[in-house]
Formats: structure tokens, C-alpha cells, sequence
């Protein structure tokens, strides 16, 4: 169940990004594209990140992600083959990665059951929330062509939807708004994150199989940077743990109550400080390490 808080944080983060998404198009560099296996393809464009599998008459693409970057998703999509995207999967449901659909009218729009009732929550500034055609709650396969994409959910983590995409005949795998390559997220953008949700994510697929770990902010494909990015949540979790345990032990179970506004400013993981936003954020994502350990969100 989304809180009233998480659901306010969503709906000024749709706001800022329709606002902004126009000055990041005008400042992001050009389209990246990498090949990582026969018919499966990394595009990078305007800071989002889009895996495009084609097989046979079929082309799948992970979210569009917005009106202005989905006509140019498509003419990628063309250089590559002559049919058309025929399947887009929604790795979450944060308004600003599943735009973009209505160009493709006639592919089946695949999101997490946990989708829906978000998607209902958005008013006039959302119109390009999609209509949604297949949802899965733990596990689906699609067949691409003979290529199978699974979609798994393994539980809450930068959002209520979030969706793992993994392709084990290629062992690739990706997730959206996870990670980054050496860098803490932005201290703004840490409240709408399930922190031991993501912990849990990241440990599971790091111990996949992997050729490639894509992570929709970053053009990384290293799974070392997936297993780096683990860790540092496992470290993270044990720092503010032990803080919490220790007040606990020593004062009993109201006394983690009296540390909550002295123990973020007091992590430090001295490990990490080359990481871009670590000084800015490391408090930041101490608080929120605090509050998703109290609550379990
Ligand atoms: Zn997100």
C-alpha cells in the first residue's frame, strides 16, 4: 500500500520531471547503443536506458519512458528491423519512466499488478500514464521470437511495482533506478525508495547468472557494478543496524526512538566517500536505511 507521503513524493516528482524533461533533451548527450547478444541491444537516450530485443517478427522494449525519447526509441528500433515494437515492459511504475506509449498503439503494455492503482492516482498533468494489457504479480514469461524475456518481482524496491527483466539465455539482466555506476543517488531523490526492498533486489539478481547488469540511469553493463552497489546496501544496512541494536539493548525498545534524528548524521562509510554524492547524500540515505528498517518500507 502506497503512503500518503510516498504517494505525494510521486506526484511532485511526475511534476518536476514534466517540467524539466525538456531542458534534459536539449542537454542530454547523444543516443548510446550497444549490442550485448544476437538481437538484443542497450539504448541509452536523454539519461534513460531501454533494452530492445528483436526475434523474429517481434521487437520488445522496456519503457519508452517519455513522448519526446519514444520517437526516437522507434528509429533506433528501425535501423535494427523492418516490424515493429511489438511488446514494452514498465520496469516500475514512476510516472516518469512509463510515458510514451501512445505512439505504439498496437503493442501489448506489460506492467506489475501493483501498477494500476498508482496509475490511477495521477490527474491532468499525467496524461501519458498507459493503458496497461498484461500484468504478473510474481513471475511471467514472454517469448520474443525464440528469445524469452522473464519478468520477476521480487518485491518492493524503487517503487511499489518494481520489475526485474532478466533474459537467461543471454544473462542479462536489468533493473531501473537501483543503482548507480560510483554514485550514491541524489540525496532528492531517496525518500520514494524502499531500502530494504532494494537491498534484498540487488543481493538476489547479484548472485544470477550474468554476462551484462543494466540499471536504467547509467550505460554501465558491468554486473560488478551491480555487486558493488550490493554491498554497499549490505554495508549500509549493518552501520545503521548496529546503531539501532545498540540503543535498543542499552535502553530498551523506545530508546531507537531517541536516536533517529543524531544517527544519520553519524554514518559514515568511509569506503564509498569517492562515490559521486556522497558527501551530500550519505546522510540521506543513512535516515532512509533508518526508517525502511523501522517500518519495513
Ligand atoms: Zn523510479
Amino acid at each position: 500500500m502506497m503512503s500518503k507521503g510516498l504517494r505525494r513524493t510521486a506526484t511532485l516528482l511526475a511534476a518536476a520531471c514534466a517540467a524539466t524533461v525538456g531542458a534534459y533533451a536539449q542537454q542530454m548527450p547523444a543516443p548510446v547503443a550497444n549490442q550485448l547478444a544476437d538481437g538484443v541491444y542497450y539504448w541509452s537516450a536523454m539519461g534513460y536506458g531501454s533494452l530492445v530485443v528483436v526475434s523474429g517478427q517481434d521487437v520488445l522494449v522496456t519503457e519508452p519512458a517519455n513522448d519526446l525519447r519514444a520517437p526516437m526509441l522507434r528509429d533506433y528500433v528501425a535501423t535494427l528491423t523492418d516490424h515493429p515494437i511489438s511488446h514494452i515492459v514498465m520496469t516500475h511504475e514512476h510516472y516518469d519512466h512509463v510515458g510514451g506509449t501512445s505512439l505504439f498503439p498496437d503493442a501489448t503494455v506489460y506492467c506489475h499488478v501493483n501498477c494500476q492503482p498508482i496509475f490511477d492516482l495521477a490527474d491532468a498533468p499525467f496524461d501519458d500514464v498507459p493503458e496497461v494489457d498484461e500484468t504478473f504479480t510474481d513471475f511471467m514469461r514472454i517469448m520474443v521470437g525464440d528469445t524469452a524475456v522473464e519478468l520477476h518481482y521480487l518485491g518492493p524496491g524503487d517503487g511499489d511495482a518494481t520489475t526485474v527483466v532478466y533474459l537467461p539465455g543471454e544473462k542479462i539482466v536489468l533493473t531501473s533506478d537501483m543503482y548507480e555506476d560510483q554514485a550514491l543517488t541524489g540525496a532528492a531523490w531517496v525518500d520514494d525508495k524502499n531500502y530494504t526492498g532494494t537491498r534484498k533486489i540487488l543481493n538476489t539478481i547479484s548472485e544470477w547468472d550474468l554476462e551484462h547488469a543494466l540499471t536504467a540511469h547509467s550505460v554501465s553493463t558491468d554486473p560488478q557494478v551491480l555487486r558493488d552497489n550490493a554491498q554497499y546496501y549490505n554495508d549500509l544496512y549493518e552501520a545503521v543496524f548496529q546503531q539501532l541494536k545498540q540503543a535498543r539493548d542499552e535502553g530498551g525498545p523506545f530508546a531507537v526512538f531517541g536516536v533517529i534524528d543524531s544517527l544519520p548524521g553519524s554514518i559514515q562509510l568511509d569506503q564509498y566517500s569517492d562515490w559521486a554524492n556522497y558527501d551530500t547524500a550519505i546522510a540521506s540515505h543513512a535516515r532512509r536505511m533508518m526508517f525502511s528498517i523501522f517500518h519495513a518500507d
